[in-house]
């Protein structure tokens, strides 16, 4: 291939991904209903990796210890490794660009519900006020055996495993483990947001894991468009997508929320 040729070829990429920002941006200022539907791939940039691929923390951990017949056979190896990964290690991190702007959609009365698989609480500490977690949060914690709720800032880290106060049963982390089932609110909100929303803004997942995976599909059923943000172009949600815009989700979404600004002469 000429230089010249190969030149051409990235500056048309360059154009297409210009042309493919402004219609996202037409696309939420003229949405009624914007929600934002999230994976593991937004928080990458806030220093979390992903749970698999390059680089993800099942290549260093094993997943067994979120398995619940293990965690409850092996309690203080799992919440060791659980408290190093969910507590110490995710607690550090702080919201990125791409959190950061979808508080500023909402701000900007764009965006209503984000939809999240994740359990990193920074789309709240970014300043989202509707969000639904698909797969429950690390924030709280619940007794295995009287069901007694604490606070994450309760609890007493240094002893481990962690037990209840009241029964002194083992207290496992408020998100879901292998197999078990979504929390029933955060599974109806979810569904009947993702069935009220005219347009979906999916960043940074899979679609791997089910049945969250589904989420798209009820969207689109019910005739919403879809807008997708991803690194990787080899994604599920493809099928159903209107607009494929490929990046890290902090880059894309600078560029929209600037597109949306222009477009609205701010
Ligand atoms: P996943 O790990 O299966 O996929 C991550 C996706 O993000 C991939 O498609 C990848 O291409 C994309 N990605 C990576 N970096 C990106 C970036 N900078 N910008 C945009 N996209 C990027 O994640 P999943 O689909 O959310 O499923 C994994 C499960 O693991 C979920 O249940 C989630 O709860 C859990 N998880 C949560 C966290 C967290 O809370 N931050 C972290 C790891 C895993
Ligand atoms: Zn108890």
């Amino acid at each position: 291939m000429s230089k010249y040729s190969k030149y051409s070829r990235f500056f048309h990429i360059f154009v297409q991904m210009d042309k493919y920002i402004t219609e996202a941006a037409q696309k939420i200022l003229h949405s009624s209903h914007l929600n934002a539907f999230t994976g593991a791939g937004i928080s990458v940039e806030s220093g979390i990796p992903p749970f698999r691929g390059e680089g993800g923390l099942w290549n260093t951990y094993d997943p067994i210890v979120l398995d619940l017949d293990y965690f409850h056979q092996n309690p203080l190896e799992a919440w060791t490794v659980i408290h190093k990964l969910f507590y110490d290690f995710f607690g550090k991190a702080d919201p990125n660009v791409a959190h950061i702007g979808l508080a500023e959609l909402e701000k900007m009365g764009l965006l209503k519900t984000v939809i999240t698989q994740n359990i990193d609480n920074l789309h709240q500490e970014a300043g989202n006020t509707d969000v639904v977690e698909f797969h429950g949060t690390a924030q709280t914690l619940v007794c295995t055996s009287c069901n007694k709720k604490f606070n994450k800032n309760e609890i007493d880290f240094s002893s481990l495993p962690v037990q209840c106060n009241h029964c002194n049963s083992l207290v496992k982390p408020d998100f879901i483990f292998f197999s078990e089932g979504i929390p029933p609110v955060a599974y109806a909100r979810s569904v009947h947001e993702a069935e009220s929303a005219d347009l979906l803004l999916i960043i940074g997942t899979s679609g791997e894991v089910m049945p969250a995976s589904m989420i798209p599909h009820l969207a689109k059923n019910k005739g919403a468009q879809i807008i997708e943000i991803n690194t990787d172009d080899n994604i599920y949600a493809h099928a159903s997508n209107d607009i494929f815009l490929q990046g890290k989700a902090g880059e894309i979404i600078t560029k929209l929320i600037h597109e949306i600004k222009t477009l609205r002469n701010e």
